[in-house]
Protein backbone atom coordinates (compact mmCIF):
# COMPACT_ATOMS: atom_id res chain seq x y z
CA UNK A 1 0.00 0.00 0.00
CA UNK A 2 2.87 2.42 0.65
CA UNK A 3 4.75 1.61 -3.26
CA UNK A 4 2.11 3.87 -5.07
CA UNK A 5 2.67 6.66 -2.40
CA UNK A 6 6.56 6.88 -2.46
CA UNK A 7 6.25 6.46 -6.25
CA UNK A 8 4.31 9.82 -6.60
CA UNK A 9 6.80 11.46 -3.84
CA UNK A 10 9.60 10.47 -5.75
CA UNK A 11 8.24 11.41 -9.26
CA UNK A 12 7.51 14.81 -7.67
CA UNK A 13 11.48 14.81 -6.92
CA UNK A 14 12.24 13.68 -10.10
CA UNK A 15 9.91 16.84 -11.69
CA UNK A 16 11.31 18.98 -8.93
CA UNK A 17 15.24 18.09 -9.69
CA UNK A 18 14.13 19.15 -13.55
CA UNK A 19 12.73 21.96 -12.60
CA UNK A 20 15.98 23.57 -11.22
CA UNK A 21 17.45 22.19 -14.44
CA UNK A 22 15.55 24.42 -16.47
CA UNK A 23 16.19 27.94 -14.33
CA UNK A 24 19.97 26.52 -14.93
CA UNK A 25 21.54 28.99 -16.98
CA UNK A 26 24.50 26.36 -17.62
CA UNK A 27 22.16 24.01 -18.18
CA UNK A 28 23.31 24.09 -22.04
CA UNK A 29 27.30 23.45 -21.42
CA UNK A 30 26.33 20.11 -20.80
CA UNK A 31 26.28 19.31 -24.52
CA UNK A 32 30.01 20.02 -24.76
CA UNK A 33 31.00 17.36 -22.97
CA UNK A 34 31.00 13.73 -24.12
CA UNK A 35 29.41 11.68 -21.25
CA UNK A 36 27.84 8.17 -21.88
CA UNK A 37 24.20 8.12 -21.37
CA UNK A 38 24.09 5.13 -18.65
CA UNK A 39 26.75 6.95 -16.83
CA UNK A 40 25.96 10.06 -14.02
CA UNK A 41 29.53 11.23 -13.26
CA UNK A 42 30.45 12.76 -10.04
CA UNK A 43 34.03 12.07 -10.17
CA UNK A 44 35.51 15.69 -12.58
CA UNK A 45 37.04 16.53 -9.11
CA UNK A 46 39.57 13.83 -9.93
CA UNK A 47 39.02 13.19 -13.76
CA UNK A 48 37.22 15.61 -15.42
CA UNK A 49 34.88 14.61 -17.98
CA UNK A 50 35.92 14.39 -21.79
CA UNK A 51 35.15 17.73 -23.71
CA UNK A 52 33.32 16.33 -27.32
CA UNK A 53 35.88 18.17 -29.41
CA UNK A 54 39.13 17.00 -27.76
CA UNK A 55 39.04 13.99 -29.95
CA UNK A 56 38.99 15.57 -32.83
CA UNK A 57 41.12 18.21 -31.72
CA UNK A 58 43.94 15.57 -30.71
CA UNK A 59 43.16 13.15 -33.84
CA UNK A 60 43.84 16.82 -36.30
CA UNK A 61 47.31 17.73 -34.00
CA UNK A 62 48.38 14.14 -34.94
CA UNK A 63 47.09 13.85 -37.88
CA UNK A 64 47.86 17.04 -39.88
CA UNK A 65 50.13 18.92 -37.52
CA UNK A 66 52.95 15.85 -36.51
CA UNK A 67 51.37 13.67 -39.33
CA UNK A 68 51.64 16.24 -42.29
CA UNK A 69 53.42 19.67 -40.61
CA UNK A 70 56.19 17.59 -38.81
CA UNK A 71 58.75 20.13 -37.04
CA UNK A 72 57.42 23.28 -38.99
CA UNK A 73 54.46 23.13 -36.79
CA UNK A 74 56.50 24.58 -33.63
CA UNK A 75 56.20 27.78 -35.78
CA UNK A 76 53.08 27.41 -37.94
CA UNK A 77 50.85 25.88 -35.24
CA UNK A 78 52.25 27.83 -32.91
CA UNK A 79 52.84 24.46 -30.67
CA UNK A 80 56.17 26.88 -29.13
CA UNK A 81 53.72 28.85 -27.43
CA UNK A 82 51.33 26.46 -25.97
CA UNK A 83 52.63 26.55 -21.93
CA UNK A 84 52.19 30.75 -22.12
CA UNK A 85 49.04 30.51 -24.08
CA UNK A 86 47.12 27.65 -21.94
CA UNK A 87 48.78 29.68 -18.93
CA UNK A 88 47.49 32.85 -20.49
CA UNK A 89 43.38 31.12 -20.82
CA UNK A 90 43.44 29.80 -16.82
CA UNK A 91 44.71 33.24 -15.72
CA UNK A 92 41.59 34.45 -16.57
CA UNK A 93 40.20 31.61 -14.31
CA UNK A 94 42.25 32.32 -11.45
CA UNK A 95 42.53 36.07 -11.77
CA UNK A 96 45.90 36.47 -12.89
CA UNK A 97 47.59 38.75 -15.43
CA UNK A 98 48.54 36.43 -18.76
CA UNK A 99 52.16 36.39 -18.39
CA UNK A 100 51.91 35.44 -14.34
CA UNK A 101 51.36 31.64 -15.39
CA UNK A 102 52.41 28.97 -17.97
CA UNK A 103 51.46 25.36 -17.95
CA UNK A 104 54.08 22.91 -17.15
CA UNK A 105 55.28 19.47 -15.98
CA UNK A 106 52.95 17.84 -12.70
CA UNK A 107 51.46 19.81 -10.17
CA UNK A 108 54.02 17.83 -7.84
CA UNK A 109 57.19 19.11 -9.68
CA UNK A 110 55.90 22.52 -9.91
CA UNK A 111 55.35 22.35 -6.31
CA UNK A 112 59.18 21.08 -5.92
CA UNK A 113 60.07 24.20 -8.80
CA UNK A 114 58.20 27.20 -6.35
CA UNK A 115 59.46 25.25 -3.24
CA UNK A 116 62.77 25.44 -4.11
CA UNK A 117 62.85 28.84 -5.51
CA UNK A 118 61.62 30.33 -1.97
CA UNK A 119 64.04 28.40 0.04
CA UNK A 120 66.97 29.88 -2.82
CA UNK A 121 65.66 33.40 -1.79
CA UNK A 122 65.15 32.96 1.92
CA UNK A 123 68.59 31.60 2.46
CA UNK A 124 70.56 28.77 4.87
CA UNK A 125 67.64 27.90 7.14
CA UNK A 126 64.25 28.55 7.14
CA UNK A 127 60.26 26.94 8.31
CA UNK A 128 57.74 26.25 6.00
CA UNK A 129 54.19 25.12 7.39
CA UNK A 130 52.04 23.06 5.58
CA UNK A 131 48.52 21.08 6.81
CA UNK A 132 48.66 17.74 7.96
CA UNK A 133 46.12 15.54 6.16
CA UNK A 134 46.41 17.72 3.34
CA UNK A 135 46.85 15.57 -0.17
CA UNK A 136 49.67 13.89 0.76
CA UNK A 137 51.94 15.05 -2.30
CA UNK A 138 52.05 18.48 -1.04
CA UNK A 139 54.08 17.68 2.21
CA UNK A 140 55.96 15.06 0.04
CA UNK A 141 57.53 17.47 -2.08
CA UNK A 142 58.03 19.99 0.59
CA UNK A 143 59.80 17.56 2.77
CA UNK A 144 62.11 16.47 0.20
CA UNK A 145 62.68 19.88 -1.22
CA UNK A 146 63.39 20.92 2.38
CA UNK A 147 65.62 17.54 3.06
CA UNK A 148 67.97 19.29 0.42
CA UNK A 149 68.73 22.20 2.85
CA UNK A 150 69.77 21.27 6.22
CA UNK A 151 68.78 24.30 7.73
CA UNK A 152 65.30 23.39 6.27
CA UNK A 153 62.27 22.59 8.57
CA UNK A 154 58.58 21.24 7.54
CA UNK A 155 56.41 22.50 10.44
CA UNK A 156 53.45 20.29 9.49
CA UNK A 157 50.37 21.06 11.43
CA UNK A 158 46.89 20.30 11.47
CA UNK A 159 43.90 22.75 10.03
CA UNK A 160 43.26 24.40 13.33
CA UNK A 161 46.34 25.24 14.05
CA UNK A 162 47.41 26.52 10.79
CA UNK A 163 46.47 30.02 11.58
CA UNK A 164 48.57 30.29 14.48
CA UNK A 165 51.33 28.37 13.45
CA UNK A 166 51.57 31.54 10.44
CA UNK A 167 53.68 34.28 12.67
CA UNK A 168 57.56 35.67 12.00
CA UNK A 169 59.85 33.27 11.87
CA UNK A 170 58.05 31.26 8.93
CA UNK A 171 59.44 31.76 5.41
CA UNK A 172 57.05 30.07 3.55
CA UNK A 173 53.26 28.62 3.71
CA UNK A 174 51.84 25.32 1.41
CA UNK A 175 48.41 25.12 1.51
CA UNK A 176 45.77 23.09 -0.47
CA UNK A 177 42.76 26.65 -1.30
CA UNK A 178 40.35 23.62 -1.14
CA UNK A 179 40.87 20.50 0.96
CA UNK A 180 40.40 17.20 -1.11
CA UNK A 181 38.89 15.03 1.04
CA UNK A 182 36.12 17.76 3.08
CA UNK A 183 36.17 20.14 0.58
CA UNK A 184 36.78 22.63 3.45
CA UNK A 185 38.21 26.36 1.82
CA UNK A 186 40.69 28.37 3.31
CA UNK A 187 40.10 32.35 2.89
CA UNK A 188 42.40 32.58 0.45
CA UNK A 189 42.41 36.38 0.81
CA UNK A 190 42.73 36.57 4.69
CA UNK A 191 45.63 33.80 4.85
CA UNK A 192 47.62 35.36 2.20
CA UNK A 193 47.48 39.16 4.27
CA UNK A 194 48.52 36.96 7.34
CA UNK A 195 51.26 35.26 5.43
CA UNK A 196 52.31 38.29 4.25
CA UNK A 197 52.06 40.21 7.97
CA UNK A 198 54.61 37.58 9.56
CA UNK A 199 56.98 37.78 6.58
CA UNK A 200 56.02 34.61 4.62
CA UNK A 201 55.29 33.86 1.11
CA UNK A 202 52.60 32.11 0.60
CA UNK A 203 52.30 29.12 -2.22
CA UNK A 204 48.55 28.01 -3.10
CA UNK A 205 47.39 24.65 -4.44
CA UNK A 206 44.42 25.25 -6.60
CA UNK A 207 43.65 21.83 -7.79
CA UNK A 208 40.61 21.68 -6.26
CA UNK A 209 39.73 25.31 -7.35
CA UNK A 210 40.58 26.13 -10.84
CA UNK A 211 37.97 25.97 -12.82
CA UNK A 212 35.79 25.60 -10.15
CA UNK A 213 35.54 28.49 -7.56
CA UNK A 214 36.03 32.64 -8.98
CA UNK A 215 39.49 33.91 -7.83
CA UNK A 216 41.36 36.63 -7.49
CA UNK A 217 44.36 35.72 -7.47
CA UNK A 218 45.84 39.43 -7.84
CA UNK A 219 43.30 41.37 -5.75
CA UNK A 220 44.33 38.68 -3.15
CA UNK A 221 47.74 39.71 -3.46
CA UNK A 222 49.00 35.90 -3.59
CA UNK A 223 52.41 35.26 -4.77
CA UNK A 224 52.77 31.41 -6.29
CA UNK A 225 50.39 28.85 -7.17
CA UNK A 226 49.92 25.29 -8.62
CA UNK A 227 47.02 23.43 -9.76
CA UNK A 228 45.91 20.77 -11.80
CA UNK A 229 45.03 20.40 -15.66
CA UNK A 230 42.81 17.35 -15.44
CA UNK A 231 39.91 18.17 -12.71
CA UNK A 232 38.10 21.17 -13.24
CA UNK A 233 39.70 22.03 -16.41
CA UNK A 234 39.02 18.59 -18.08
CA UNK A 235 42.50 18.28 -19.46
CA UNK A 236 42.42 14.78 -19.69
CA UNK A 237 44.38 12.27 -17.60
CA UNK A 238 47.67 13.27 -16.54
CA UNK A 239 46.91 16.69 -18.26
CA UNK A 240 49.89 18.90 -17.96
CA UNK A 241 49.77 21.23 -14.86
CA UNK A 242 49.82 25.58 -14.05
CA UNK A 243 52.03 27.47 -12.12
CA UNK A 244 51.41 31.09 -10.92
CA UNK A 245 54.07 33.77 -10.19
CA UNK A 246 52.84 37.06 -9.02
CA UNK A 247 54.21 39.65 -11.17
CA UNK A 248 56.08 41.43 -8.49
CA UNK A 249 58.36 37.85 -7.94
CA UNK A 250 59.24 37.36 -11.34
CA UNK A 251 62.53 38.76 -11.37
CA UNK A 252 63.18 37.24 -8.04
CA UNK A 253 62.82 33.88 -7.89
CA UNK A 254 64.53 31.07 -10.77
CA UNK A 255 63.69 27.65 -11.56
CA UNK A 256 66.14 25.02 -9.57
CA UNK A 257 65.78 23.09 -12.89
CA UNK A 258 67.28 25.28 -15.41
CA UNK A 259 66.20 23.26 -18.53
CA UNK A 260 66.63 25.22 -21.76
CA UNK A 261 63.17 25.64 -22.47
CA UNK A 262 63.33 28.09 -19.41
CA UNK A 263 66.00 30.62 -20.99
CA UNK A 264 65.35 33.75 -22.32
CA UNK A 265 66.57 32.82 -25.94
CA UNK A 266 66.27 28.64 -26.41
CA UNK A 267 66.99 28.95 -29.58
CA UNK A 268 70.55 30.50 -29.30
CA UNK A 269 71.84 27.51 -27.95
CA UNK A 270 73.90 29.98 -25.85
CA UNK A 271 76.52 28.33 -23.45
CA UNK A 272 75.43 30.08 -20.12
CA UNK A 273 71.95 30.09 -18.41
CA UNK A 274 69.88 33.35 -18.83
CA UNK A 275 66.59 32.65 -17.26
CA UNK A 276 62.95 34.38 -19.14
CA UNK A 277 61.28 36.35 -18.19
CA UNK A 278 58.72 35.79 -15.16
CA UNK A 279 57.14 32.56 -15.19
CA UNK A 280 57.87 31.28 -18.11
CA UNK A 281 61.44 30.69 -16.55
CA UNK A 282 59.66 27.99 -14.72
CA UNK A 283 59.46 26.12 -17.71
CA UNK A 284 61.55 23.34 -17.89
CA UNK A 285 62.01 20.72 -20.93
CA UNK A 286 59.89 20.73 -24.42
CA UNK A 287 56.15 20.86 -24.14
CA UNK A 288 54.01 17.73 -24.25
CA UNK A 289 52.14 19.08 -27.46
CA UNK A 290 49.76 16.08 -27.58
CA UNK A 291 48.25 16.63 -23.78
CA UNK A 292 48.50 20.53 -24.26
CA UNK A 293 46.19 20.46 -27.05
CA UNK A 294 43.78 18.16 -25.06
CA UNK A 295 44.28 20.48 -22.29
CA UNK A 296 43.66 23.74 -24.16
CA UNK A 297 40.51 22.42 -25.51
CA UNK A 298 39.24 21.60 -21.59
CA UNK A 299 40.31 25.20 -20.60
CA UNK A 300 38.46 26.56 -23.80
CA UNK A 301 35.12 24.91 -22.24
CA UNK A 302 35.05 28.02 -20.36
CA UNK A 303 35.04 29.90 -23.35
CA UNK A 304 31.95 32.46 -22.41
CA UNK A 305 31.38 31.05 -18.80
CA UNK A 306 32.17 33.32 -16.16
CA UNK A 307 33.44 31.24 -12.74
CA UNK A 308 31.60 33.00 -10.82
CA UNK A 309 28.11 31.44 -12.43
CA UNK A 310 30.04 28.03 -12.64
CA UNK A 311 30.81 28.31 -8.82
CA UNK A 312 27.41 29.42 -7.89
CA UNK A 313 25.74 26.77 -9.61
CA UNK A 314 28.21 23.88 -8.21
CA UNK A 315 26.49 25.58 -4.71
CA UNK A 316 23.27 25.02 -5.39
CA UNK A 317 24.25 21.27 -6.37
CA UNK A 318 26.21 21.30 -3.39
CA UNK A 319 23.45 22.18 -0.89
CA UNK A 320 20.73 20.18 -3.09
CA UNK A 321 22.92 16.85 -2.68
CA UNK A 322 23.38 17.52 0.98
CA UNK A 323 19.57 17.90 1.43
CA UNK A 324 18.77 15.04 -0.44
CA UNK A 325 20.84 12.60 1.13
CA UNK A 326 19.87 13.82 4.25
CA UNK A 327 16.36 12.86 3.66
CA UNK A 328 16.29 9.89 1.48
CA UNK A 329 19.23 8.25 3.07
CA UNK A 330 18.72 9.13 6.54
CA UNK A 331 19.67 6.59 9.26
CA UNK A 332 21.92 4.66 6.59
CA UNK A 333 25.55 5.50 8.31
CA UNK A 334 26.30 8.06 6.16
CA UNK A 335 28.06 11.62 7.98
CA UNK A 336 28.55 14.68 6.29
CA UNK A 337 31.97 15.73 6.65
CA UNK A 338 31.85 19.04 4.03
CA UNK A 339 31.01 22.37 5.44
CA UNK A 340 26.95 23.59 4.82
CA UNK A 341 27.98 26.97 4.01
CA UNK A 342 28.75 27.52 0.66
CA UNK A 343 31.64 30.11 1.54
CA UNK A 344 33.33 27.67 3.28
CA UNK A 345 33.54 24.63 0.73
CA UNK A 346 34.76 24.19 -2.93
CA UNK A 347 32.66 22.57 -5.46
CA UNK A 348 32.49 18.63 -3.79
CA UNK A 349 30.64 17.15 -1.12
CA UNK A 350 31.69 14.14 0.93
CA UNK A 351 30.35 11.61 3.52
CA UNK A 352 31.99 9.06 5.26
CA UNK A 353 30.32 5.74 5.36
CA UNK A 354 32.67 2.70 7.61
CA UNK A 355 31.91 0.91 3.97
CA UNK A 356 32.91 3.77 1.99
CA UNK A 357 35.04 1.46 -0.72
CA UNK A 358 32.41 -1.25 -1.09
CA UNK A 359 29.89 0.80 -1.31
CA UNK A 360 31.48 3.60 -4.16
CA UNK A 361 32.06 0.21 -5.86
CA UNK A 362 28.04 -1.13 -5.63
CA UNK A 363 27.30 2.60 -7.31
CA UNK A 364 29.71 2.38 -9.79
CA UNK A 365 28.44 -0.58 -10.94
CA UNK A 366 25.23 0.79 -10.91
CA UNK A 367 26.35 3.70 -13.19
CA UNK A 368 27.02 6.34 -10.56
CA UNK A 369 30.70 7.34 -10.40
CA UNK A 370 31.92 9.02 -7.99
CA UNK A 371 35.08 8.35 -5.70
CA UNK A 372 36.46 6.70 -2.56
CA UNK A 373 39.34 8.54 -0.40
CA UNK A 374 41.15 6.18 2.19
CA UNK A 375 39.95 5.31 4.73
CA UNK A 376 35.95 6.28 4.69
CA UNK A 377 35.25 8.72 2.66
CA UNK A 378 32.43 8.53 -0.45
CA UNK A 379 33.52 12.17 -2.25
CA UNK A 380 31.13 13.23 -5.05
CA UNK A 381 32.59 16.38 -7.68
CA UNK A 382 29.77 18.69 -8.90
CA UNK A 383 31.33 20.21 -11.71
CA UNK A 384 28.70 23.10 -13.31
CA UNK A 385 29.66 22.47 -16.63
CA UNK A 386 28.28 19.11 -17.14
CA UNK A 387 26.08 18.06 -13.74
CA UNK A 388 22.55 18.23 -13.28
CA UNK A 389 20.33 18.50 -10.61
CA UNK A 390 18.57 15.28 -12.12
CA UNK A 391 21.61 13.79 -12.12
CA UNK A 392 21.76 14.23 -8.41
CA UNK A 393 17.99 13.33 -7.81
CA UNK A 394 18.61 9.79 -9.53
CA UNK A 395 22.00 9.44 -7.91
CA UNK A 396 21.03 9.45 -4.33
CA UNK A 397 18.12 7.25 -5.40
CA UNK A 398 20.37 4.55 -5.88
CA UNK A 399 22.58 5.53 -3.05
CA UNK A 400 19.76 5.00 -0.80
CA UNK A 401 19.08 1.39 -2.62
CA UNK A 402 22.26 0.29 -2.59
CA UNK A 403 22.58 1.24 1.56
CA UNK A 404 19.07 -0.15 2.15
CA UNK A 405 19.56 -3.59 0.35
CA UNK A 406 23.03 -4.31 1.77
CA UNK A 407 23.38 -4.51 -1.90
CA UNK A 408 27.11 -3.05 -1.47
CA UNK A 409 28.07 -5.94 0.72
CA UNK A 410 28.79 -8.42 -2.36
CA UNK A 411 31.78 -10.01 -2.51
CA UNK A 412 32.56 -8.64 -5.53
CA UNK A 413 32.85 -5.06 -4.49
CA UNK A 414 35.08 -5.71 -1.37
CA UNK A 415 38.04 -6.61 -3.68
CA UNK A 416 40.44 -3.62 -3.66
CA UNK A 417 42.44 -2.10 -7.03
CA UNK A 418 45.01 0.01 -7.24
CA UNK A 419 43.88 3.19 -7.77
CA UNK A 420 40.71 4.23 -5.80
C1 LIG B 1 45.07 16.22 -7.56
C2 LIG B 1 46.01 16.99 -6.71
C3 LIG B 1 47.37 17.05 -7.00
C4 LIG B 1 47.89 16.25 -8.14
O1 LIG B 1 49.25 16.27 -8.30
P1 LIG B 1 49.89 15.56 -9.58
O2 LIG B 1 51.29 15.96 -9.51
O3 LIG B 1 49.15 16.03 -10.78
O4 LIG B 1 49.67 14.09 -9.43
C5 LIG B 1 48.18 17.83 -6.21
N1 LIG B 1 47.68 18.52 -5.15
C6 LIG B 1 46.36 18.46 -4.83
C7 LIG B 1 45.84 19.24 -3.69
C8 LIG B 1 45.50 17.68 -5.59
O5 LIG B 1 44.22 17.61 -5.28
Amino acid sequence: VTRPRRRGQESAGLAAARALDAEDPLRSLRARFALPADVIYLDGESLGAMPAATPGRVSAVTTHEWGEDLIRSWNTHDWIAAPSRLGAKIARLIGARPDEVVVADSTSVNLYKLIRAVMAVRGRKGVVVAEAGDFPTDAYVAAGALSQAAGWRLDLRPRAEIAEAIRPGVDLLVLSHVHYKTAARHDLVAVTRKAHEAGAIALWDLSHSAGAIALDLDGANADLAVGCGYKYLNGGPGAPAFLFVAERWREKLSSPINGWMGHAAPFAFAQDYAPADGAMRFLCGTPPILSMAALEVGVDQFDGVEVNAAEQKSQRLADYLIFDVEARCAGLGLQLITPRRPAERGCHVSFTHPDAWPVMQALIERGVIGDMRAPDVLRFGLPALYVSFEDLWRAVGVLGDVLRTGAWNAPRFHARRRVT
